[in-house]
């Protein structure tokens, strides 16, 4: 099996002896016929997705060469599955054993009962772990990034794929970073709501970064409530793509660097209830660059409020958002070197609107 593809199976038991029976499912996948077992990850433990009251997942993955079609393999499993005494239920119930086929070399299978790559395979960390302990630089046949890129963007978390959420994606960073501007080439490209945020109808910011704090609580308070209405819950559809030039998080971000600690403790009590009437994010598209490369930006598109802006700012605002993401467990977020973005062809945007696709439910 010297030229076998390299195929990959995910292994998971939360129910009795779990690492006896993930030892098990490992012997009889490199007993079965026409398969091979060279290396497997570490065995890790999981938190269950879905219902919270069930016991931690032992999961590991699989390296294995095998001449049997993606679809025998796939029988394969099932059957070492069984032997085990898996009982199928409910989807994401308690079990002995759970074996899912990754990925079959580079192909992309999508039969009725078959698809590989896994397709939420991506959206698990405990998944991109086990296989980055084995290849790191394996490039996912689908989204075509290195699974190192796609583990780094769950920050440690899992998330499953829900078609009864607004399939919300939103585009953050600093200003002059380029975030309108990938907003529309974005949702030109993918069909889909655009939402931008109401910059030029706010009457107060254009005094406010002239320098008159009085007004930033008002300004602030213009943003909120437009950002409401934009993100309400009754708003957005579910399992629709919406874009936003902005993430609802940088409302916290931008009051607690313009208004006064007075102006704060009031703006933080009106936060914090509507906020839950938003719709979070599926999915973050985190846009960096240096701020000297922002203010030229700024420069070039001259909205005339903005020319004042001091690049000690951009640098804050800059570090605000590091540190919200470093904690960020509520989406997978890509992160994207605005500078590295070539509009002057379509492959960059492209590539991005397709990777995009495995990040919603829709
Ligand atoms: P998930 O697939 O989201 O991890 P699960 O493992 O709990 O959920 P199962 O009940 O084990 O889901 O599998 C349901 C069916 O999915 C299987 O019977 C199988 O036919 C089908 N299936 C499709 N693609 C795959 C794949 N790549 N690996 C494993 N099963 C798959
Ligand atoms: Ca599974
Ligand atoms: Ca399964």
């Amino acid at each position: 099996m010297g030229k076998a593809p390299v195929s990959y199976i995910g292994l998971g038991s939360n129910l009795g002896d779990r690492q006896a029976s993930i030892q098990k499912a490992l012997k009889l996948l490199a007993e079965a016929e026409g398969v091979s077992v060279p290396r497997i990850s570490e065995l890790i433990e999981t938190p269950p997705l879905g219902a919270a009251a069930q016991p931690e997942f032992i999961n590991a993955v699989a390296e294995i060469k095998t001449s049997l079609s993606p679809e025998d393999l796939l029988r394969a499993l099932l059957d070492i599955e069984t032997s085990l005494g898996r009982q199928r239920q409910e989807k994401w119930s308690p079990r002995i054993i759970d074996l899912d086929l990754l990925l079959f070399g580079d192909e992309v299978v999508n039969r009725p009962g078959l698809t590989v790559p896994h397709p939420q395979m991506h959206l698990r960390s405990f998944v991109l772990k086990g296989i980055c302990q084995l290849e790191p630089e394996l490039s996912h046949p689908v989204l075509k990034e290195p699974m190192s890129e796609l583990a780094g963007r769950l920050n440690g978390a899992d998330y499953v794929l829900n078609p009864d959420l607004p399939q919300l994606i939103s585009i953050a960073g600093i200003i002059g970073v380029g975030k309108t501007t990938l907003t529309r080439k974005l949702s030109n490209l993918l069909g889909c709501k655009a939402l931008f945020e109401a910059y030029d109808k706010n009457p107060f910011m254009p005094d406010v970064y002239a320098g008159n704090r009085q007004l930033a609580l008002d300004s602030q308070l213009y943003f909120l409530t437009s950002r409401i209405t934009q993100l309400n819950h009754n708003t957005l559809q579910q399992a629709q793509i919406a874009l936003s030039d902005y993430v609802f998080d940088k409302e916290l971000i931008y009051a607690k660097r313009l208004l006064s600690p007075e102006q704060l403790t009031l703006y933080e009590q009106i936060y914090s209830p509507v906020g839950t009437n938003v719709s979070t994010p599926v999915l973050v598209i985190f846009l960096t660059d240096s701020v000297e490369n922002c203010l030229q930006r700024i420069h070039r598109r001259n909205r005339p409020y903005e020319q004042k802006i001091r690049p000690q700012f951009l640098k804050a605002l800059n570090a605000d958002y590091e540190r919200l993401f470093a904690d960020w467990r509520t989406c997978p977020v890509i992160r994207i070197t605005a500078s590295k973005l070539d509009y002057t062809t379509d492959a960059h945007i492209d590539h991005l609107a397709n990777q995009i696709k495995s990040y919603v439910a829709v």
